[in-house]
């Protein structure tokens, strides 16, 4: 039997990962973390009695202890508590799904403590690509990808020489607001945000596919996975996300993971890599399908996208600026104080204004991250 560690247990991937694990009966949980949740993380240790359990604030901890004061399972907090539930000895693999740059030091320190690391957070390779793809090939740990496109990139290049990739095609729906103009978008709500056409995700998520900033950060994750440079990344809007992405190799060939949108298989292909196992569902019916169509992504009315390849050539800080100013903004227009196209206009401003650092280790990077915020705080008050 192996053993997961399962971070952001109570998020829309963190509850999928507990579906398959459910379903397949081969993986004991040993640790599970959440952000506040703590009605929810009670059922989850009544089912899956974990050894250790992290919550982020010491109130959450103290609800939860009493909740579950029967259970006798160790509850832990804050960064501390969730490095530990990251390096717990009896995890083979560590899932990372929490939501945000809090992902970077749990996922270097499991990956220091030897653990195999299915990757969803992905903000923790845009903004510490450089720091944890070399650390995890020193430590000989894999990151397995769960993000969908990168699933499918991961599966396609099975069996097949890196170095012979040409392009990769990484897909994209296009969101809600596809085919809109700027104009259009100014007026846009919380309510139709989060409105994806094709995936049910967590909040921040839906947003970002929205303003395709979620792509934005997706090329720069890939480049990073699959040790790529920027511009063999394409980006193809396929609007009924079918095809997960493509890869093209120098012969001309070209290799699609194909499905229905469902989280659980690429959630699943990286718990049993190198295996497939059975997986209920929904299967693609190709002659009720009838066609799959294709698009350029567009620059003018979504320019989070060019923001991100902009962010990903400059490297340095830069990426962690562009993460830090779009994690702003979403919560700022989900508190309703900003409009929709603020968003993409924050992460241009702090872009703008930020000095880039070189190479910058995780203080550094934590320390741009904040000095971002501070700089938009700033200038949304004054
Ligand atoms: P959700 O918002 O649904 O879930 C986030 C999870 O992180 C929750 O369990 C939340 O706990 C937890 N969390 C938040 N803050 C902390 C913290 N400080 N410490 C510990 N846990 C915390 O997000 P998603 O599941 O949608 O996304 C998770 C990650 O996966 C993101 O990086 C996203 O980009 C990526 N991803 C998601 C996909 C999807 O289909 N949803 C697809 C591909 C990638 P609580 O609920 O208790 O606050
Ligand atoms: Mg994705």
């Amino acid at each position: 039997m192996r053993h997961i560690s399962l971070l952001g247990s109570t998020g829309s991937i963190g509850t999928q990962t507990l579906e398959v694990v459910r379903a397949c009966g081969d993986y004991k949980v040993c640790a599970l973390a959440a952000g506040s949740n703590v009605a929810l993380l009670e059922q989850q240790m009544r089912e899956f009695s974990p050894k250790l359990v992290c919550v982020w604030t010491p109130e959450a901890a103290a609800d939860l202890k009493v909740r579950t004061a029967d259970l006798g399972i160790r509850i832990v907090t804050g960064m501390e508590g969730l490095m530990e539930a990251a390096i717990i000895p009896e995890a083979d693999i560590v899932l990372t799904a929490v939501v945000g740059m809090v992902g970077i030091r749990p996922t270097i320190a499991a990956i220091r403590a030897g653990k195999d690391i299915a990757l969803a957070n992905k903000e923790t390779l845009v903004t510490a690509g450089h720091i944890i793809m070399p650390l995890a090939k020193e430590c000989g740990v894999r990151i397995l990808p769960v993000d969908s496109e990168h699933s499918a990139i991961f599966q396609c290049l099975q069996g097949n020489e890196r170095n012979s990739v040409s392009r990769i095609l990484l897909t994209a729906s296009g969101g809600p607001f596809r085919g809109r103009k700027r104009e259009e978008l100014k007026n846009i709500q919380v309510e139709d945000a989060l409105k994806h056409p094709n995936w049910s995700m967590g909040r921040k998520i839906t947003i970002d596919s929205s303003t395709m900033v979620n792509k934005g950060l997706e090329v720069m994750e890939a480049r990073w996975l699959f040790d790529v440079p920027l511009d063999k990344i394409e980006v193809l809007v396929q609007p009924k996300s079918i095809i997960h992405s493509m890869v093209e190799f120098e012969d001309g060939a070209v290799m699609a993971q194909l499905g229905t949108p469902d989280m659980k298989l690429p959630i699943q292909y990286a718990l049993y890599y190198p295996r497939r196992r059975f997986l209920a569902g929904d299967r693609l019916d190709f002659t009720a399908l009838k066609e799959i169509t294709f698009e350029a992504p567009d620059p003018v009315n979504f320019p989070g996208l060019a923001l991100a390849f902009r962010a990903g050539r400059t490297g340095g800080t830069l990426p962690v600026v562009f993460n830090a100013a779009n994690e702003w903004a979403v919560a700022k227009f989900l508190s309703r104080e900003i409009g929709y196209l603020d968003i993409a206009d924050s992460i241009e401003a702090a872009m703008n204004a930020h000095t880039v650092k070189e190479d910058p280790d995780v203080d550094t990077i934590l320390q741009a991250e904040q000095e971002t915020y501070a700089f938009l705080e700033q200038a949304h008050r004054s």
